[in-house]
């Protein structure tokens, strides 16, 4: 008996009548793939149809890349103010807070997170979309006066140029404006691909591009696969900068497509983050939020607290204590606010999931609960339980790999040292956390882990101000913070002769 706590369907009443029809948006212009091309998405959860896309091809994404180029080249944006980009990001802002309700109803639809957390999603992008406006005004280059009486030299900061924002489709609308208004804020020009499991809200964010008067071609947005869509945005020689969010693989195959062009890569990549929890820590604590590090958006999440590594003395009791709040998470229909889990996006992702539990037990593991797909009435079964896998090994792949599901894997130590290489095994750095009393124990580790963002006696609080990206096949280059905007900047170096004071070279 698992005695898990479940939301059967209860709010269907406010599912569309028709899905919603998604085109590119390409110079300024709404259209559709030249062939006619389409692409459907069924709600995880309820399996309607909630959007048909347009289906984009080589020439969709040529053609966003010429119009994003022409854009940049003409400068009426890459050579506008920080005050003018800084008041039209503040403007979009103001309208994903307006129609905040709309966009994550769709991002519950697509993706089959609960409501109540896409809600807040779309806040925290609004917010970004301030943040970014801050920093359009506030970015500056540098100067040196101290090179001699007669140089001064300059150091400036410009817009890259043309950017390809590739996006996954666990947090669709937060996750492009991680990216989007940053970029604008510098003064670049883009091309946006969404995930084609999740491209709603993206073609809904650039109706408000257009609504806050954005020029045509500043943005543009292609919907469609990696291939052909992403290759293209990767390859070609029009565009100055890639920057992804997604699995460290498809990371590499962008990495390599780019480096035919030199083109700046910046990759936001997958994790395997460990929490290490020491006897002196408030087990209570500890273990409600590896709850929420591990069941957050069904365990489908870059910083999902996928592998815990507890001090044997305490392994036991902070176990118990996962396991009693896991029963108690509410899983089930994503649009009844109670609901903390809902759906896994595909049901293909589901047998990856749960083949990793399976083959961990074929290892020798152990489920302490869970290990299977969750029954929800009224929904169909493209759910998992919340699953806690006990007797874990380091070198199984279910504490070495991104699961990617509500998974937690539980693996033991008795010193520091032991704690540290356990954290540092994983091939992935993206983040960590530690639990002690002992603010020396973790401080201690949060300087040896090798991990983009640590959280100490706490998990996956994020700020704007704070910048996040990986160590190792995390990634590389950073988002939000100053670094948000330091990404798409280039840097040029002004040398400047006061006078006719240069010396001739030739006697
Ligand atoms: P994915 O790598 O499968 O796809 C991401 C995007 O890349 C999609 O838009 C996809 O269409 C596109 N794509 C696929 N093949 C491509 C190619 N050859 N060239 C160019 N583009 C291509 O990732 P996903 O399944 O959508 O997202 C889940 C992954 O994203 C996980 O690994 C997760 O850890 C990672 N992620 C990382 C962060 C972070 O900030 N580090 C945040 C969220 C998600």
């Amino acid at each position: 008996m698992q005695d898990l706590t479940v939301i059967p369907a209860s709010n269907t009443s406010t599912l569309p009548d028709a899905p919603m029809t998604l085109c590119h948006w390409i110079g300024g212009a709404w259209v559709d793939s030249a062939d006619g091309a389409t692409s459907e998405r069924r709600s995880p959860a309820h399996g309607v149809p909630v959007s048909v896309a347009a289906k984009g091809g080589r020439a969709e994404a040529e053609a966003a890349i010429a119009a994003a180029r022409a854009a940049f080249d003409a400068g009426g944006w890459s050579r506008s103010s920080g005050k003018d980009r800084a008041t039209l990001l503040l403007k979009v802002a103001e309208l994903i807070d307006r129609d905040r309700a709309a966009i994550a109803q769709q991002e519950v639809l697509e993706s089959g997170k609960p409501i109540t957390q896409a809600l807040a999603e779309i806040e925290g992008a609004a917010d970004l979309w301030r943040y970014a406006a801050a920093l359009a005004r506030t970015m500056h280059g540098d100067s040196h006066n101290s090179l001699g009486p007669d140089m001064l030299g300059l150091v400036l900061k410009e817009p890259i140029g043309v950017v390809s924002l590739i996006c996954p489709w666990n947090f669709p609308f937060l996750i492009v404006s991680q990216k989007l208004p940053f970029a604008l804020a510098a003064g670049c020009t883009a091309v946006v691909k969404p995930s084609e499991l999740t491209s709603g809200t993206t073609v809904m964010l650039g109706g408000l591009l257009e609504e806050a008067g954005l020029p045509a071609g500043v943005c543009n947005i292609v919907l469609g696969y990696g291939d052909p869509v992403g290759e293209v945005l990767s390859t070609d020689a029009r565009v100055d900068m890639v920057s992804f969010t997604g699995s460290t693989g498809v990371g590499k195959r962008i990495s390599a497509a780019a480096s035919a062009t030199l083109k700046k890569v910046s990759l936001e990549l997958g994790g395997k983050n460990p929490q290490v929890i020491f006897p002196d820590a408030d087990l209570d604590q500890a273990a409600d939020a590896i709850a929420f590090g591990v069941y957050f958006n069904a365990g489908e999440c870059c910083n999902s607290g996928s592998r815990i590594i507890v001090h044997e003395d305490v392994a036991e009791a902070l176990t118990e204590k996962v396991v009693a709040l896991s029963r108690r998470v509410p899983f089930g229909d994503p649009l009844d606010p109670r609901t903390q889990v809902g759906a896994i996006i595909s049901p293909e992702h589901l047998a990856k999931i749960d083949g990793y539990v399976r083959g961990a037990v074929a290892e020798g593991a152990r489920v302490a609960l869970g290990g299977g797909a969750l029954e929800v009435g009224g929904l169909g079964a493209q759910f998992y339980q919340p699953t806690v896998v006990t007797d874990v090994r380091p070198e199984m792949p279910i504490a070495t790999e991104e699961v990617f599901g509500p998974v937690l894997s539980v693996l033991t130590f008795r010193t520091l040292d032991q704690a540290i290489a356990l954290a540092n095994g994983a091939a992935y750095g993206l983040s960590a956390g530690v639990w002690s009393r002992d603010v020396s124990t973790c401080l201690d580790f949060a300087r040896r882990v090798q991990a983009g963002t640590v959280w100490t006696n706490t998990w996956m609080d994020g700020f704007a101000e704070l910048p996040f990206g990986g160590f190792k096949q995390s990634g590389q280059g950073r988002e939000l913070g100053r670094y948000g905007i330091e990404e798409f900047l280039e840097v040029k170096t002004v040398q400047m002769r006061i006078g006719q004071t240069r010396g001739a070279w030739v006697a």
